[in-house]
């Protein structure tokens, strides 16, 4: 199984060299007219050196921008490997018949008129994607930019756009034509060299998974840069992507929102997950470094291409300037890393080659009028020194020293590529000495950054990756003891009496299928009932008013708590018969837990991506407090152990001012525990664990809503 997998996805890889390492290209719908795509396009390739043959497709022209035009592909005498496509939407069914007998494997279709139109462009996409399957056709488009690889072996600039990159390791992937040329332009301005490079428009046949697996295998390319809305199939995204992350960052913006409607959900897991979750979740799940401010991807980019990663948190600082040393420290530490002192050796050797009023300390400030080899000196000790993983550099062009020397010796270190190196510039551009300075250092490939703060968030992006790449989640447990088929005739049953809601006795009956523990319940009729369910649990016990209208139960009255004896119950359900008139109404008598913990587990479905589980602080103020945290299921356990860490109250649960702490293991069971429960039963919408009572030495659910 997982061999044909492999086999699969290197004929996919196969296939998509004819669409990123095209041999030649023809250009249906080349034109004659300066300022139209099918001329642009022909233009593009020839200023920027495409290596193969160029066969603009007109019925009319003997030539176009010089180049030999012929009226038909199949005119051309040659073999085509990938074409454009810039003809009305109409014809393109046709055209793509024409491109499988003349053996072309990748169309590029610029043309628009397609699924973004309505029903008719609907049609002619199914149409023509019926004749591309036919003859094994791949399809990149339509309504899009294209493609650019700016390996020099193909230059191939299969694309309209304006912004003519340098060859590099960076590669692009968007779905929007023009967040992908900013992110193109934005790394030449910065002078980061770019690998390849595809805006999929409508993405109906290659998809978003399909580049990133290509760049994935693809040894030139160092890092990935990912934009996308949203994804039309997020389980295969993940399935892809998981891997690639393993081997070279991701980086991504995450943006449009997935989900609707929160407000009108009726649980608390559905209205806290409502917000733009889902798309971060993947990120998250999968290793991929999310970001949320495109400058600061681009910027961070830098990073990734000239950097290696580093090997844990620890980062030494050299500065000739104390300030940006202090701002620096801030970011880099809440980027989880940290500043260790530097052993006796390290410090003795500076001592030796330091000017005097050096700091030898961690951060290193070899002060304004140090030189070169002051510089170089630190930065040999910090390479050296085994409790350092990266180093960041503050660099002034202090005016009174030699700059260019400075810059020498920081490239001499770092094209070693032995730890990851960040600079903070910072100079005057527009002065001609520090141009040349500027020019020693990018030539070099020191990643350089005008702010302290930029360049230590690109450090700390470094050791993210570092961090995501070696993680492992572990695979989701499977408790062997559920009973699967009982829960499903429970959610059977309830699908029968026609309730989107299950009962009380339902929902209960439920959880004890999967082990998750709860109080001792009974389910009531009459006063009488309720008294003798009471004294079966052995007070004292809580009475909940139970009926399907009720959905906060504390909220209208509905629960009364701790009631030690028979006269106690029978006065609460007397009082509930009469303040509750619903048809259905029952009483929920539960053994009364009193001094646990109060926390909430929940459960949201997402259209195509399975199930999110939350996890966080309950009780009634949960949406007041909204610390919760989420994760798609299957949940393993080292992410329901994060699910405990990353609120922001854990705290709370290791115990404080002299409480006991929770006993954790109990609720990350409950949470592995819920997660098997919603992947085994799809059809499960929503749920709510709320509270979760826990204890020193257990956890019991004593409140739980599922929606069906
Ligand atoms: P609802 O969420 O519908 O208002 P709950 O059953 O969650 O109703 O009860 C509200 C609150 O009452 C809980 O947050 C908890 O503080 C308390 N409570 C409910 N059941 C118990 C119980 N069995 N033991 C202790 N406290 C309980
Ligand atoms: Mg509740």
């Amino acid at each position: 199984m997982e061999a044909e997998v492999k086999q699969q996805e290197k004929k996919a890889v196969q296939e998509l060299d004819s669409l990123f390492k095209p041999k030649s290209i023809a250009i249906i719908g080349a034109s004659s007219k300066e300022l139209s795509i099918g001329n642009v396009i022909i233009k593009n390739l020839v200023h920027f050196g495409y290596k193969g043959p160029i066969y603009p497709i007109n019925p009319k022209e003997p030539e176009i921008r010089g180049i030999k035009a012929y009226p038909t592909i199949f005119d051309v005498p040659y073999d085509i490997d990938a074409a454009h496509v810039i003809i009305p939407s109409k014809f393109v069914p046709q055209i793509i018949e024409d491109c499988g007998k003349k053996g072309i494997k990748s169309v590029i279709i610029n043309s628009a008129g397609f699924s973004e139109m309505g029903e008719e462009g609907v049609a002619l996409q199914k149409a023509f994607l019926a004749k591309a399957k036919e003859y094994g056709v791949r399809i990149f488009g339509p309504n899009c930019q294209g493609i650019i690889n700016c390996d020099p072996d193909y230059n191939a600039y299969c694309d309209f756009t304006f912004t003519f990159p340098k060859p590099g390791s960076i590669s692009i992937v968007a779905l929007s034509g023009g967040v992908g040329a900013f992110i193109m332009q934005s790394l030449f301005d910065l002078d980061i060299g770019m690998r390849m490079y595809a805006s999929n428009g409508n993405a109906c046949d290659v998809s978003i998974p399909d580049v990133v697996n290509y760049y994935g295998e693809d040894e030139g390319t160092k890092a990935i840069i990912l934009y996308t809305e949203g994804f039309s199939n997020p389980k295969e995204f993940m399935d892809v992507a998981k891997v690639v992350a393993k081997k070279k960052p991701i980086l991504a913006m995450k943006a449009g929102r997935t989900e609707e409607g929160a407000k009108a959900a009726a649980s608390h897991t559905g209205s806290l997950a409502g917000v733009d979750i889902a798309t971060e979740l993947i990120f998250e799940k999968i290793g991929i470094l999310a970001f949320n401010n495109e400058e600061e991807m681009c910027q961070t980019s830098m990073a990734f291409a000239t950097q290696p990663i580093p090997k844990g948190n620890r980062v030494g600082i050299i500065t000739n300037t104390g300030g940006p040393a202090v701002i620096a420290t801030d970011e880099l530490v809440s980027a989880g890393m940290v500043l260790p002192e530097l052993s006796e050796k390290a410090k003795a050797i500076l001592t030796a080659t330091m000017l005097p009023e050096a700091s030898i300390n961690n951060p290193i400030d070899v002060v304004a009028t140090g030189g070169g080899q002051h510089f170089r000196s630190a930065l040999d000790v910090l390479m050296n020194e085994d409790t350092i993983d990266s180093i960041y550099i503050n660099f002034v062009t202090a005016p009174f020293t030699d700059t260019d020397e400075v810059a020498r010796q920081i490239v001499e270190v770092n094209k070693m590529k032995k730890k990851p190196i960040v600079c903070n510039f910072m100079t005057n551009l527009s002065m001609e000495r520090y141009q040349v300075t500027t020019k020693i250092m990018k030539d070099g490939g020191v990643p350089c950054y005008a702010f302290p703060t930029t360049a230590a968030k690109a450090l700390g992006a470094l050791y993210k990756y570092h961090q995501v790449s070696t993680r492992n989640i572990g695979e989701a447990k499977v408790f062997a003891d559920v009973k699967k088929e009982n829960a499903l005739a429970i959610i059977n049953e309830a699908k029968k009496e026609g309730k989107s809601f299950l009962s009380s006795a339902q929902v209960y009956k439920l959880l004890a299928q999967y082990g998750i523990s709860v109080a001792d319940w009974r389910i009531a009729n009459s006063v009488d009932d309720a008294v003798k369910a009471a004294a079966e649990i052995g007070f004292p016990v809580v009475v909940k008013a139970d009926a399907e209208s009720l959905v906060h139960k504390s909220d209208m009255g509905g629960v009364a708590i701790n009631l030690k004896n028979e006269e106690d119950v029978r006065a609460v359900v007397e009082k509930m018969k009469g303040k509750f008139n619903a048809p259905d109404l029952k009483f929920f008598i539960q053994k009364f837990l009193p001094g646990g913990r109060e926390l909430i587990a929940g459960v949201s479905a997402k259209k195509d991506l399975g199930h999110l589980i939350m996890f966080g602080i309950g009780g009634i103020y949960v949406e007041v407090l909204k610390d919760v945290v989420f994760k798609i299921a299957p949940v393993t356990e080292v992410e329901a152990n994060e699910m405990l860490t990353k609120i922001k109250a854990a705290k709370l649960l290791e115990g404080v001012r002299g409480e006991k702490a929770i006993h954790k293991a109990s609720v990350i069971e409950i949470i592995q525990r819920l997660s098997q429960l919603v992947c085994d039963l799809p059809m499960i919408e929503e749920m709510d664990l709320n509270p979760i009572m826990a204890f020193e030495d257990k956890a019991f659910v004593v409140d739980a809503r599922i929606k069906i």
